[in-house]
């Protein structure tokens, strides 16, 4: 059995700059991730992230600016500890050789990004998050740290009341095996997956999220789902906001802009505003992203792969004709409950990145915000992980309190395969998400969602599966996913049936205000022995290290 003193599972950058940052310390340190860390979801951040560069900016301004974008939920020891140390990290990537844009004078360009007051945004012309993903792994590999590309954790092992390591299936062979460590640490990204319509790539499952629900951890905020107004009619792919900080405009199929240039609009109210208005009947619920007023020099400098995507997914020649754009849901901003130092309720558990919650983004995240979240956050949980690891007992556990893991797949193989299917079950749940759980919610809505998720989980616990080879099978692996999945969408639905009101994201028709005598609270959702447990918390009452 693989034994290490910490075990990162996910390859995104928040897996890797934990990896790094606890490697630096001198422990024994093994990464896990399901794709190939460089095909991490990250490499579709386009826009850039948030660092408070110029002099014109400061830590304080960045803090302000994201408390306004988050209505009244963010954590404010989060927000001051990321804020601070998002120049420092942005500096760190510089340093590290990541190619972002320059000034004419050599210095790191900034965009303002929507919610910005100030430039604040570092970026690699269209592609930040791939640049950074990659600059990342080069340091990985020069620390020559063991990775298990294409590796899949199924479960936790605890024991004694302790995370002790996991088990994950190797999608080559189909084998699945134990790592002992008494550090785990999770980054394994977030669940855009149960949406349809969404911008998420494929490997945003939740499976963090739910590897910690199934422990009894609590997933907090998870109504908090935050949609992209610039998604593309019939695509999974986006614009990044940067295009209308940049000049371009947003306009109903009549061509009349429908924000003003530059307006200080929020991804929240942004969305809100294509919602309500209903203003984009006219070409299959879109509205028209023109970036002709940004001209073709600008275009071809910052925009290169936006242009190349339209024109490949869209047929969109963005230099001579609108995009049509609709929101796409893109992330969940709720998350595994962990404090400053990534550690959680479980000792010897840790997480980071987009799986967990910290407070930092509250009921909306400041455009920029996420992808450095995941740095900063992956930064702090390496470190104090390898710190845990390296107090802690070695790892005693005897083999056999894992229960034989091949005995686990091939029961799985035993069940009968019908009509019933995994890709039918997956596809009907992000259905039901788009229908009932998305932009604009209500109590009849989540209600029924809450129905039929029962109905799809008595149906996921008899689907077999029709692909019994041992060898990349995918299906097995979207059996895993599905499970996380289903438990993702569990707390989502709980939660948002909890909140009568509307905060940020989160908007109920029946409740269409927001309620700060009763809301400033932040939801709770634990798995408990008969089923899901809701609870609130006061805004600013964080989990104690
Ligand atoms: C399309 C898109 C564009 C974005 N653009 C921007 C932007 O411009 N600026 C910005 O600030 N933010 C942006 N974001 C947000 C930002 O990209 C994410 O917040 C960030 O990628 C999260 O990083 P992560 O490391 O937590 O997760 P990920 O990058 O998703 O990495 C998760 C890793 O975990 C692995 N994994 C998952 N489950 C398992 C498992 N069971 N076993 C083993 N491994 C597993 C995956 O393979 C992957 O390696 C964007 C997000 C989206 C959806």
């Amino acid at each position: 059995m693989p034994e290490y003193e910490v075990l990162v599972v996910g390859g995104g950058v928040a897996g890797l700059r934990a990896a790094l940052a606890a490697h630096e310390t001198g422990v024994r340190v093994a990464l896990l991730s399901k794709t190939h860390p460089v095909r991490s979801h990250d490499s579709a951040s386009p826009g850039g992230f948030n660092a408070a560069l110029s002099p014109e900016d400061s830590a304080e301004h960045h803090a302000q600016d994201s408390a306004d974008a988050g209505a009244g939920l963010c954590e404010v020891n989060a927000l001051k500890a990321f804020c601070e140390e998002a120049a420092q990290e942005a500096l760190c990537l510089d340093h590290l050789g990541a190619p972002f844009n320059r000034t004419s004078e050599g210095m790191l360009a900034l965009r303002r990004l929507n919610g910005s007051r100030a430039p604040r945004a570092v970026f690699a012309a269209d592609f930040t998050g791939h640049v950074v993903l990659h600059t990342l792994y080069e340091q990985l590999l020069k620390a020559q740290i063991p990775t298990y590309d294409e590796w899949l954790v199924t479960s936790l092992i605890v024991d004694q009341g302790q995370c002790q390591g996991v088990v994950a299936l190797e999608l080559r062979t189909g084998k699945l095996e134990a790592f002992a460590a008494p550090a785990v640490l999770l980054a394994t990204g977030g669940a855009g997956r149960l949406y349809q319509r969404s911008t998420a790539s494929r490997s945003c499952t939740g499976d963090g999220m739910s590897l910690a629900y199934r422990a009894g951890l609590r997933l907090v905020d998870m109504e908090m789902v935050q949609y992209h107004p610039l998604g593309f009619r019939a695509h999974r792919a986006f614009a990044s906001e940067a295009t209308l900080t940049e000049g371009a405009l947003l306009c109903d199929t009549a061509g009349q802009p429908v924000l003003p240039p530059n307006g200080p609009f929020t991804r929240d109210s942004f969305c809100r505003v294509m919602a309500e208005t209903n203003r984009g009947q006219g070409d299959a619920g879109c509205l028209l992203l023109d970036l002709r007023p940004l001209g073709k020099d600008v275009i071809a400098s910052h925009f290169q792969y936006l242009h190349r995507i339209a024109r490949d997914l869209a047929g969109v020649e963005i230099d001579h004709d609108p995009l049509p754009v609709r929101p796409l849901a893109h992330r969940l901003l709720g998350g595994v409950e962990t404090t400053l130092d990534g550690s959680t309720a479980l000792p010897g558990l840790f997480a980071a990145g987009e799986c967990a919650w910290l407070g930092v983004h509250g009921a909306n995240a400041l455009a920029g915000n996420t992808l450095i979240t995941s740095v900063v956050f992956g930064r702090r949980a390496g470190a104090a992980a390898a710190a845990y690891a390296q107090a802690a007992r070695p790892t005693l556990w005897p083999e056999s309190i894992v229960k034989d893991p091949q005995a686990c797949v091939d029961a799985i193989f035993s069940r009968q395969a019908g009509e019933l299917t995994v890709a039918r079950i997956s596809h009907e749940l992000a259905a039901l998400m788009d229908e009932h759980v998305g932009l604009v919610r209500d109590g009849g809505g989540l209600a029924a969602a809450a129905e039929r998720l029962t109905a799809l989980k008595e149906r996921y616990a008899r689907v077999g599966l029709r692909h019994h080879g041992k060898i990349y099978n995918a299906e097995l692996v979207a059996f895993f996913e599905l499970a996380s999945l289903l438990d993702v969408a569990e707390a989502v639905i709980m939660a948002a049936q909890a909140r009568k009101e509307s905060r940020g994201v989160h908007q109920r028709s029946d409740f269409p205000l927001p309620n700060d005598k009763e809301w400033r609270q932040h939801t709770l959702v634990s798995h408990g022995v008969n089923g899901p447990i809701v609870e609130t918390r006061p805004v600013n009452s964080h989990l104690s290290p």
